[in-house]
């Protein structure tokens, strides 16, 4: 799900290179039908799925007389995802949109590799729930948590602490004063990553970062507390574990997220691969330090809101996709994506134990928050 995008191309990269271990049944995107019908012609789908509707005769016409179903909607992904002929989901829808494909899969019983972290933001507790009671595997695909998986791995005590790493984002070496005037062009610069413009907007604002603790509470079971963040530039070390005895472990490695994709998608294997292997040598400085709490302070607010639960976190996932597509638009600036967080965390309406539809109210009454803060 989500195949036209960063993650989603990548994915079919390893499918590509493991021809004999993974067939594709169902393809979907939202509006880049080119590349769909290009990659479902690839790959010999089953089935193609458009999320814009609009697209729809375009796709059908570009895939053919080839026999590849065609379908549109959100409802249609939700089915892709609960089909009898799959086995594993790919989750690589970024926002919101992810969760309700997510449930449909978890319903169904199928194994998940899931990069869509806005699931467990906005939902995590339902959805770890739903995954427990159907036997469910959910399989990070997020660099840091595949790190803190492959970690704990073998493990059988108590974990002390996890360390989850942060490059800093496009802005690191900015001063605060400067955030003021930072365009979207300068906050899409990710040093070391490639990846969708949502996400290297929030690795800008360490909206990420904050969202990865929530993720690695509800994948690892941790409290907030036994959370840290750890600010290192280089990217080399994707996240740690740190047990009773003191001894810490980590993950290291080149920062590709090929690695991750292919651990979720092989696990409990590894993939052969012929990629550049990382070279100590090449990069003997590897550096750590801790978060300027000031000059983010969506970090801290993520911490707040995985601390009181229920709708929180859903508020601040749905008051940060307004405001990111806002300022990605050139309609706010760099400061009104904090700004509107606050706004719809401090007005929202706030449900303790929320069901599937409270999170689809929270997230529409973020948005409209988001909207008027931002003068939409
Ligand atoms: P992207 O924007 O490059 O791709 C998103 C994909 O989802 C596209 O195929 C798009 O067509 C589809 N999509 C978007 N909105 C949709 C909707 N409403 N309905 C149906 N389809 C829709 O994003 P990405 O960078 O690949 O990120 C995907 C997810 O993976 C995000 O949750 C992100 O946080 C997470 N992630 C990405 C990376 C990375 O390196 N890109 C790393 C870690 C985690
Ligand atoms: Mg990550």
């Amino acid at each position: 799900m989500g195949s036209t995008g960063s993650i989603g191309v990548q994915t079919l990269d390893i499918v590509r290179e493991n021809p004999d271990k993974f067939e594709i049944t169902t393809l979907t995107a939202n509006s880049n039908w080119q590349l769909l019908a290009k990659q479902a012609i690839e790959f010999e789908a089953d089935c193609v799925v458009i999320g814009d509707q609009r697209h729809y005769d375009d796709l059908t016409a570009a895939i053919g007389d080839r026999p590849i179903k065609v379908f549109a909607g959100e409802d249609s992904l939700c089915s892709a995802a609960a089909s009898s002929e799959v086995d594993t989901v790919v989750n690589a829808l970024v926002g919101y949109a992810g969760l309700h494909p997510t449930m449909a899969a978890i319903e169904a019983g199928k194994k998940i590799a899931l990069a869509n972290k806005e699931t467990l933001v906005v939902a995590g507790e339902t959805v770890m729930r739903a995954a427990d009671e159907r036997g469910v595997t959910i399989l990070p695909i997020d660099s840091e948590h595949s790190a803190i998986l492959q970690c704990l791995r073998g493990e059988c005590s108590p974990v002390r602490r996890l360390i989850v790493t942060c490059s800093g984002g496009a802005l690191r070496d900015l001063p605060r004063e400067a955030l003021d005037t930072v365009t979207p062009e300068q906050a899409l610069r990710h040093p070391q990553w490639s990846m969708g413009a949502k996400i290297t907007i929030d690795s800008a604002t360490l909206v990420n970062k904050g969202f990865e603790v929530i993720e690695a509470h509800w994948l690892f079971g941790i409290g907030a507390d036994s959370i840290s963040v750890l600010v290192h530039p280089q990217s080399v070390v994707h996240s740690m574990v740190e047990f009773e005895d003191g001894g810490i472990k980590a993950q290291l490695g080149s920062p590709d997220m090929h690695l991750p994709i292919s651990y979720a998608l092989m696990y409990p294997h590894r993939a052969t691969r012929t990629a550049e292997r990382f070279s100590f040598a090449d990069n003997p400085t590897l550096t750590f330090a801790e978060v300027d709490r000031e000059k983010y302070p969506a970090l801290d607010i993520a911490y707040d809101c995985l601390r009181r639960g229920g709708t929180a976190a859903c508020t601040m996932n749905g008051a940060n996709e307004e405001a990111v597509a806002a300022f990605l638009s050139h309609r706010c600036r760099y400061h009104d994506i904090v700004g509107s967080i606050r706004h719809a965390l401090e007005h929202a309406t706030f449900t303790r134990r929320p069901s599937l539809e409270d999170y689809e109210a929270a997230d529409r009454e973020a948005r409209e928050l988001a909207r008027r803060y931002l003068k939409l």
